[in-house]
């Protein structure tokens, strides 16, 4: 069994993506999980019982909407009625809207703030008290290198990514004297649905071919000219749960080809 034994991790967004690829690697080390997101019922149904059979853990299920505070409430007391504790909070889940602001859609900006930034507001705070009173927890959030840099016809994303740096920097003080560590990963481009979905978009934003888009905007931004992958980002995640990195707090953890060094 791995260094995660008798932890639960719960991922936030982790039917699909980066937030999949990190509840397995919990699961490896041997975490409990709660898995959290949308998608077919068939399909999460046998990525939770592969999860379990492959790994020897617990997992189980919460369809919750995060841009519902009542529902997030309900997936935290059902993590913790279920496992007793929450040791590892993944605030993973996310959505992305390319546009220009004078046509940014209402409902598009109140939908990425509400998913992107407040819904990690409302899952930290029903879950750090339990985390303080144990000593140890670990706040991982899935940011972006748009926590730390722009792009244009990204005004919701990039806005609540860098929302999400300061809050990391807030809870990283705030867990400080009780074993709580707060990081944010902030990864450049990653090939997953969420980048998929959006290059039809951004094509019409930039009057772009498809190609056009992945070569000379997503992997134009990327230095190595690779796609991050999300393996890679969950390994960094299984890090920052280690020991040797008790003293990595209020981080923002990039992970982006050399994006944001230029
Ligand atoms: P993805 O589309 O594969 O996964 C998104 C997850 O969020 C899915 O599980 C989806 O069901 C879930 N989700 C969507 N709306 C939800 C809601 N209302 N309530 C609960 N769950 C909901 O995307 P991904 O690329 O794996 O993105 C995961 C995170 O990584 C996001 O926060 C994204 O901003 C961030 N990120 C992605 C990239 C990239 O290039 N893919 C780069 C940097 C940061």
């Amino acid at each position: 069994m791995g260094f995660l034994k008798d932890k639960t991790a719960l991922v936030t967004g982790s039917t699909s993506g980066i937030g999949l690829a990190c509840a397995q690697a919990y699961a490896r080390e041997g975490a409990n999980i709660v898995l959290n997101g949308f998608g077919d019922g068939d399909e999460i149904e046998k990525t939770r019982a592969a999860i379990e059979n492959d790994h020897g853990v617990k997992a189980i299920y919460s369809g919750a909407d995060l841009t519902k505070p009542d529902q997030i409430d309900e997936l935290t007391s059902l993590a913790v009625d279920t496992f007793g504790a929450v040791d590892i909070l993944h605030n993973n889940a996310g959505v992305q809207h390319v546009a220009p602001i004078e046509e940014f859609p209402v409902e598009k900006w109140d939908l990425i703030i509400g998913l992107n930034l407040t819904s990690s507001f409302h899952t930290t705070r029903l879950l750090m008290k339990q985390m303080k009173d144990r000593g140890w927890g670990r706040l991982i959030f899935t940011a972006s290198a748009h926590a730390l840099v722009a792009s244009p016809y990204k005004a919701a994303y990039v806005a609540a990514k860098h929302g999400i740096a300061g809050l990391t920097k807030v809870l990283a003080l705030e867990g400080a004297e009780h074993g709580v560590t707060a990081n944010a990963i902030c990864p450049g481009y990653v090939w997953t649905p969420l980048v998929e979905k959006q290059i039809p978009d951004t094509m019409k934003s930039r009057n772009m071919t498809r190609d056009e888009i992945i070569n000379n905007v997503l992997l134009d931004a990327q230095p190595t000219k690779k796609f991050v992958t999300v393996e890679q980002i969950a390994d960094l995640a299984l890090f920052l749960c280690s020991d040797a990195a008790e003293n990595i707090n209020g981080s923002l953890q990039q992970m982006d080809g050399g994006w944001v060094a230029q």
